[in-house]
C-alpha cells in the first residue's frame, strides 16, 4: 500500500526520478596558481550530476574541487545517492536533503559527502525553477537581480609585477573590488604586496587578503596590525578554519574584519564559528555545504546575526543566490573560470556589480563542446 495516498499519482509520476547521470571533468588552468596551503594549482575538477524526472524534465547540478578529490565524490554519486535517488520524488528538496545526509553520515559528515549532496541539491533546483519557469534569483528570494562582486587572486607565486599587472587586469574588467593572497615565508613581503596593491587600485577600490589559513594567531595577529593602514575590508583564512577562538584573539587584537566559509562543510560548523570566531563576514559555498538548501540556510544564519553573506567560487551559480539575498556582501568571482565553460559567462554591470541571468533554472548550463574534451569519466 501506498504511503503517499494523498497525492494524485500522475503528480508523483511526473517528478519520479528515472535517471541520475555523473560526469566527471578535469579542466586545466591557463597556467599554474599557487595559494599559502594548497600549494600548486594546474587544474580544478568539476563533477556535473543530471537527474532526469519521469516527464523529461531535466535538472543539472555539479559541484568542483582545487584538483583532487574528484574521483571519490564521482564514486559517491554514482555508486552511493544514484541507488538511493532513484525513484524518489524530485519536488521534495528538503526531505532528500535530509536523507541524502542521514543516509551516508557516518561515513561522510562535512567531508566529501558534502560536495556530494551539492551537486544533487542543484540539480533539484535546476528542475525546482525550471518548473515555475523562474530564474534562481527570484526562487531563492529574490531580493536584487544584481550583486557587488570582487575578483579574488590565486596569486601568491605571482612576482610583485605581475600580481600588480593582474590586478590592473581586474580594474580594466571592470571589477572595482578585488583580494590577493598572502602567506609568504616572510610576512614583511606580503605587507609589501599589500602596499604596493593599494598604491595601485587607489583609495576607492575594495581590497580584501586571504592566508588560507597559513598563519598561527601570533603571526595572524602581527600581519593583521601591519597591514592595518591599507583599509583592508576583510582578512580570510588566517588561521585553521577549525580554531574558532583563535579567530576570536586574532579579532580582539586586530581592526580588521575577519571572514571564513570554505572549509566549513555542515550549517552547524558554521553556527559554531558565528557564535565564537567574532567573524565579520560569511563565506558559505554551495558546491560544498549542501547546495542551494545549505547555502540558504547559512544565509538565514548570517542574516539572523546581522552578518553579510559572500560566496567562495562558483561565481556562475552564486551571482544568482547572493543577488536573491537583502543582506549580500561580496561575491567572490574566483580565479577558476567554471563560467567560462558554460553558454553564459558572468557579466558585470557598469557598476562593476555582477549580473544574474534571467533563464529558468539555476542559469548555468555547460557548454557541452567546451566542456567535452576535458570529460574523464561518466555513467
Ligand atoms: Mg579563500
Amino acid at each position: 500500500m501506498s504511503i503517499v495516498t494523498n497525492i494524485k499519482p500522475s503528480m508523483l509520476d511526473v517528478n519520479q526520478i528515472s535517471s541520475v547521470k555523473v560526469e566527471y571533468y578535469q579542466i586545466p588552468l591557463e597556467e599554474v596558481l599557487t595559494d599559502a596551503k594548497h600549494g600548486d594549482h594546474t587544474h580544478f575538477e568539476v563533477l556535473v550530476c543530471k537527474i532526469r524526472c519521469k516527464d523529461g524534465m531535466e535538472g543539472m547540478g555539479y559541484t568542483y574541487t582545487g584538483g583532487k578529490g574528484g574521483r571519490a565524490i564521482y564514486s559517491l554519486l554514482e555508486d552511493e545517492l544514484k541507488p538511493f535517488l532513484m525513484g524518489k520524488d524530485a519536488s521534495r528538496i528538503t526531505q532528500i536533503w535530509e536523507e541524502m545526509g542521514w543516509h551516508l553520515h557516518y561515513v561522510g559528515r562535512g567531508g566529501l559527502l558534502s560536495f556530494a549532496i551539492s551537486a544533487v541539491d542543484i540539480a533539484l533546483w535546476d528542475i525546482h525553477c525550471k518548473r515555475l519557469n523562474l530564474p534562481l534569483w527570484k526562487v531563492a528570494g529574490g531580493a536584487n537581480n544584481t550583486t557587488k562582486c570582487y575578483a579574488g587572486g590565486i596569486d601568491l607565486n605571482f612576482s610583485e609585477e605581475k600580481l600588480l599587472n593582474n590586478i590592473q587586469g581586474y580594474l580594466d574588467r571592470g571589477f572595482n573590488a578585488v583580494k590577493i593572497k598572502v602567506g609568504k615565508e616572510d610576512y614583511s613581503e606580503d605587507v609589501a604586496r599589500v602596499a604596493a596593491v593599494r598604491e595601485l587600485i587607489g583609495k576607492e577600490t575594495t581590497f580584501m587578503v586571504d592566508a588560507n589559513y597559513s598563519l598561527t594567531v601570533e603571526q595572524a595577529i602581527r600581519f593583521g596590525q601591519a597591514i592595518d593602514q591599507y583599509d583592508i575590508t576583510w582578512f580570510e583564512e588566517p588561521t585553521i578554519p577549525d580554531d574558532y577562538q583563535g579567530f576570536a584573539r586574532i579579532a580582539d587584537k586586530i581592526n580588521i574584519p575577519l571572514a571564513m566559509g570554505e572549509n566549513l562543510h555542515t550549517v552547524f560548523e558554521f553556527n559554531y564559528a558565528i557564535q565564537q570566531a567574532k567573524l565579520g563576514f560569511i563565506q558559505p559555498d554551495a558546491s560544498n555545504i549542501g547546495g542551494i538548501t545549505g547555502w540558504l540556510r547559512v544565509a538565514n544564519l548570517a542574516y539572523v546575526n546581522n552578518l553579510p553573506v559572500c560566496t567562495h567560487g562558483m561565481h556562475e551559480l552564486h551571482v544568482s543566490l547572493m543577488a536573491s539575498q537583502p543582506h549580500a556582501g561580496y561575491l567572490e568571482v574566483h580565479s577558476f573560470p567554471i563560467d567560462e565553460y558554460t553558454t553564459s559567462p558572468l557579466k558585470l554591470d557598469e557598476n562593476g556589480r555582477a549580473i544574474a541571468p534571467d533563464i529558468a533554472g539555476t542559469g548555468v548550463v555547460f557548454d557541452d563542446a567546451l566542456v567535452r574534451p576535458h570529460l574523464i569519466k561518466h555513467s
